[in-house]
């Protein structure tokens, strides 16, 4: 007898070959196989009369072969069948290339039902390569909503299609019902058995919203529950109790007063400090938000409490500048202050490690450096780590594990729309800064294409003779990627630069140098050695340099909008009025539509919804980054509402059954604890 977990060559008609081909798309199992639901479905329900068909119009008709049909070869390669069909309304001519099969399978004088788009009208009506059934074969592809899946060589949608149906009639009834009766009545879903037939094979459109919305529903209601369990289990982590500190004598030696959401980030961070549990908190805001402040604050309180902090960067430059910025808000209190990263010296390095372990250090700035295995620490009290996505979560429980149990906080400079935040850090806690400091300059923003070229290049050399910086970031280019053509390299890039600006010292970063390297061109860069910096987008983290005023993007159609948000806030950090131009020739609206958003307004909140919705959650934060298991149905951008009630619905639940250990929780336990394996598959992949 089939199961769930039955492999799919139990299946007619999927062989060794066929096997293989579907774990490409991930189905193994009987049960991955009716998880892996269709892309999109075709409606075939509809039937017309041939003579009340419209051109353009993919419909379905029934109707007759009226001559047999005629197989002609036009050259090589390209072989036509071809014949006429009626029914009492009028009639058609089809024709099918490269099938000459068709000509023996089907038959004068037999009817048929045919799916496809009708082209032309009157007398010369004909659809081409129409889906074809004999008519008491009915109900298999055509006459119904056809779902159509995701595929890959090897295989056909009839083979998929079968398969489903099989599997559904093998095993649909042992579907577990994995959500809880009582939220199933609360929200009105359907059984789980409904769902998973009519997301395949729906009987119609009613059919398929009422599947799709149980479905969307358990699939986020499964992650919040997981994510809720997760943080259920961190919360209960005893950590170490600050003292309440008198931040005002923080405050009081700024050189500007800390904004609302500044001040609220910190207070919202200090009640953790303070609450006896360990602190997993992200703090989320725009580029230029002021996050080192929330930082320095806090590394300020955990001081005040005798507590050591590390504060890690993910590049050299940035420690360096993070070192610069924090010693000037903490060193005239007397915090003992070091940087520690792979280019310390050795003896450097020995005795900071001493320092550490002794606790005769306050605060230790550095890169990966800080958490390698022989680093000591005698009192870490909290970690911080900037521009979070650039760590793996396995790197952040690296420097975790330090210490007994330091508090955690987590910056970000990628704008989450708020509703998703709280779902997808379930694990953390959220500070949104939602608020820049006073002052903050708008960069103008054009989009462009090849045609302005010559005006750009005059722009770039006027601003460099009035002394300015510019940066050009070119899209990241793999060595395997099959690419157009016309997609700049950094390094040709740069050269073509060189030579339009013989007079400008043009200088290029890219992936493929060494980290040294890397480092070494941008801190000419800072130092402002050189005019016009061209790179992929490493320098797409906190770079400061105040004196850049202009921002080039290449092939701007390539990179996300959050993305481009991020690139654009590295210009208006000083007091120069900075532009920001994003040149693409890629033609059609929805690009357009795209970088027009990004000219119109300068709030990254709103940015990123826009990019979560054009783009879906899989691109908008990429697997890698967010660890987060990937979304068969919910649309995480679109169906914010039902994560919302899900989200409800499953905390409702954690509430009363935390460990999700009661017998009737048992098998949405189960398939919570499969998320979080997949989850960390997935994460220690992308640390590789
Ligand atoms: P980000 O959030 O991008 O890391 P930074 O912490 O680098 O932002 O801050 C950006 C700039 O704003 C810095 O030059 C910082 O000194 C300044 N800044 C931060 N907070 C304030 C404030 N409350 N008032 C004025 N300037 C501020
Ligand atoms: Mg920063």
């Amino acid at each position: 007898m089939a199961e769930l977990q039955t492999d799919i060559r139990y299946l007619k008609g999927i062989g060794e070959k066929k096997a293989q081909a579907f774990q490409k798309l991930g189905v193994f199992t009987l049960r991955d196989l009716l998880s892996f639901f269709p892309r999109r479905y075709e409606d075939r329900s509809v039937y017309k009369p041939i003579a009340l068909t419209q051109d353009g119009e993919s419909v379905c008709v029934r109707a007759m072969v009226a001559d047999t049909p005629r197989l002609s070869r036009i050259r090589r390669g390209l072989e036509l069948v071809k014949f006429r069909i009626v029914d009492e309304s009028g009639m058609a001519d089809v024709t099918y290339f490269n099938q000459s099969y068709r000509k023996d399978g089907i038959h004068k004088g037999e009817t048929y039902v045919f799916y496809g788009k009708i082209e032309g009208s009157g007398v010369r009506r004909g659809m081409v390569n129409p889906v074809c059934e004999r008519e008491d074969a009915e109900g298999g592809v055509t006459g119904r909503i056809v779902p159509v899946y995701r595929l890959c060589a090897g295989l056909n949608q009839r083979n998929v299609l079968q398969g489903v149906r099989q599997g559904l009639d093998a095993c649909g009834e042992q579907l577990p019902e994995i959500l809880p009766e009582a939220v199933r009545r609360q929200e009105q879903l359907c059984p789980a058995r409904y769902a998973y037939e009519n997301i395949h094979f729906p009987a119609d459109f009613q059919a398929l919203e009422i599947a799709r919305r149980r479905l969307i529903f358990e699939e986020l209601f499964v992650l919040a529950c997981a994510l809720g369990k997760m943080r259920g289990e961190r919360v209960r982590e005893q950590g170490i109790r600050l003292k309440p500190v008198e931040l005002e004598r923080f405050w009081e030696t700024l050189p500007f007063s800390p904004t609302g959401a500044q001040r609220r980030a910190v207070d919202e961070a200090l009640s953790d400090l303070y609450s006896g549990s360990v602190m997993n908190r992200l703090v989320q805001g725009d580029v230029g938000s002021g996050k080192t402040l929330v930082a320095a604050a806090l590394i300020w309180a955990a001081w005040q409490n005798g507590l050591c902090s590390a504060f890690m960067a993910p590049t050299e430059i940035l420690a360096q500048q993070h070192y610069t910025t924090l010693s000037g808000f903490l060193a005239p209190f007397g915090v003992r202050i070091r940087k520690l990263t792979g280019s310390t010296g050795a003896k450097e390095k020995r005795e900071i490690k001493a320092a550490l372990a002794a606790g005769e250090v306050d605060l230790v700035i550095g890169t990966h450096a800080l958490f390698s295995a022989d680093v000591e620490y005698g009192n870490l009290g909290l970690v911080i780590t900037d521009e979070q996505h650039r760590f793996g979560v396995g790197q952040r429980s690296a420097l975790i594990g330090k210490g007994q149990r330091p508090h955690v906080l987590v910056m970000s400079a990628t704008p989450i729309p708020r509703t998703l935040a709280l779902i997808l850090y379930g694990d953390l806690d959220v500070s949104i800064l939602d608020e820049m400091p006073p002052g903050r300059q708008k960069v103008d923003t054009f989009a462009v294409n090849e045609s302005y070229r010559a005006r750009l290049n005059g722009f770039i050399r006027k601003l460099a003779s009035e002394g300015r910086q510019i940066f050009v970031v070119c899209p990241m280019v793999e060595e395997n990627d099959e690419l157009p053509q016309e997609l700049k390299s950094a390094e040709e890039h740069a050269k073509a630069l060189q030579e339009a600006f013989p007079e400008l010292r043009v200088a290029c970063v890219h992936g493929k140098m060494k980290p040294k390297e890397k480092d070494a061109v941008m801190a000419a860069f800072v130092a402002g050695e050189t005019d016009v910096l061209v790179s992929t987008t490493v320098i797409e983290v906190g770079v400061d340099v105040p004196n850049a005023a202009l921002m080039v993007v290449e092939n701007a159609e390539r990179f996300g909008l959050s993305q481009l948000h991020q690139l654009r806030g590295r210009v208006g950090r000083g007091r120069h009025k900075s532009w920001c131009i994003l040149v693409s020739d890629a033609e059609g609206d929805e690009v357009r539509a795209r970088l027009d958003i990004l000219c119109k307004t300068g709030d990254g909140f709103k940015i990123a919804e826009e990019d979560l919705r054009l783009r879906g959650p899989g691109d908008f934060f990429g697997s890698r980054q967010s660890g987060l298991p990937e979304m068969h149905v919910a649309d995480l951008g679109a169906d914010a509402q039902i994560l919302q009630r899900a989200q409800q619905a499953a905390l409702k639940l954690l509430a009363d059954d935390p460990a999700l250990a009661r017998p009737e929780n048992r098998p949405l336990r189960e398939r919570v604890d499969q998320l979080f394996q997949r989850g960390a598959e997935k994460i220690s992949e992308a640390e590789l």
